[in-house]
């Protein structure tokens, strides 16, 4: 046994050999798709919103029709934006913005520009995987540092949009719509381009890699049992089992930071193999 340690978990020779494994699928794989949850967030320092430690655990949980309130007062949802009065808002803004991305973001991001990773589906809203330099991710619940034009879709970056505490709503440029945060509240529809992106992607998968979640709320909950009926495999990353893992091909069990950058240096040995 040569253990050999990362961070904060013991890599030992059976984990190491599914990794391995993992990493040849990886490489011999036609469509890798990702998807990644709130876990992979927690090792930045992002609490996660339900559970111990949660940030509506701790401050109770939002109105669960944050949308409507959104289309009944868009100058009223504009103003507490601008300067939140929730305290689980608060919280979460400030973890948002001082969280970095970790080796898991990196370790898909560079799977990404090694043409091992075609796309990447996450329900996380901090942008810590465009941070990490990925170029190009399917963001179902939006982008806190974006806004989105909630009748064309346009995404816009703050600095596009002037936003003016005397005439708010801010109103899209091209078609005039509400503009709001790009992040979807409850109750609001996942933007059909994004969605459409997914489904799109999950059809083309021979290969998924469910990071930090277990996928249990839709859409999310459908793709992984969509590569599988279409006889793909699921390699599912999660510090616990989850109720994905009964499904899953296969369960590295660890957190996404250590597994997903062992998981890089095999998929890379693999591919060089391949090539060579
Ligand atoms: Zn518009």
């Amino acid at each position: 046994m040569s253990p050999h340690s990362s961070t904060d978990f013991i890599l030992d020779d059976a984990l190491d050999a599914a990794i391995r494994r993992a990493g040849e699928w990886v490489a011999e794989a036609q469509f890798v798709v990702a998807l990644t949850g709130a876990g992979l967030s927690v090792e930045s320092g992002i609490p996660p919103f339900r559970g111990p430690g949660g940030i509506w655990t701790k401050y109770g949980e939002p109105p669960m029709d944050g949308y409507q309130r959104f289309l009944r007062d868009p100058r009223g949802a504009w103003l507490e934006r601008l300067s939140p009065k929730e305290d689980w808002m608060r919280a979460l803004g400030d973890a948002v913005r001082a969280a970095k991305p970790n080796a898991g973001h990196h370790a898909f991001a560079e799977l990404e520009r090694r043409g091992l990773l075609a796309a990447l589906i996450t329900q996380n809203i901090d942008d810590l995987h465009r941070q990490a330099g990925h170029r190009h991710v399917l963001e179902i619940h939006g982008n806190h540092r974006l806004l989105r034009c909630i009748e064309c879709n346009a995404r816009f970056d703050p600095s596009e949009i002037a936003v003016d505490p005397e005439r708010l709503p801010p109103l899209c440029p091209h078609c005039s719509g509400l503009v709001k945060t790009d992040v979807v509240h409850f109750g609001e529809p996942i933007p059909p381009d994004v969605l459409r992106a997914c489904f799109e992607a999950v059809d083309h998968a021979d290969l998924m890699i469910v990071a930090g979640t277990s996928a249990t709320v839709y859409p999310a909950a459908e793709f992984p049992f969509e590569v599988l009926r279409r006889g793909g495999r699921v390699i599912e990353v999660n510090p616990e089992p989850s109720e994905l893992t009964a499904s899953a091909t296969l369960l590295l069990r660890g957190p996404g930071a250590g597994v997903l950058s062992r998981l890089l240096e095999h998929a890379i040995a693999a591919q060089q193999e391949a090539r060579a």
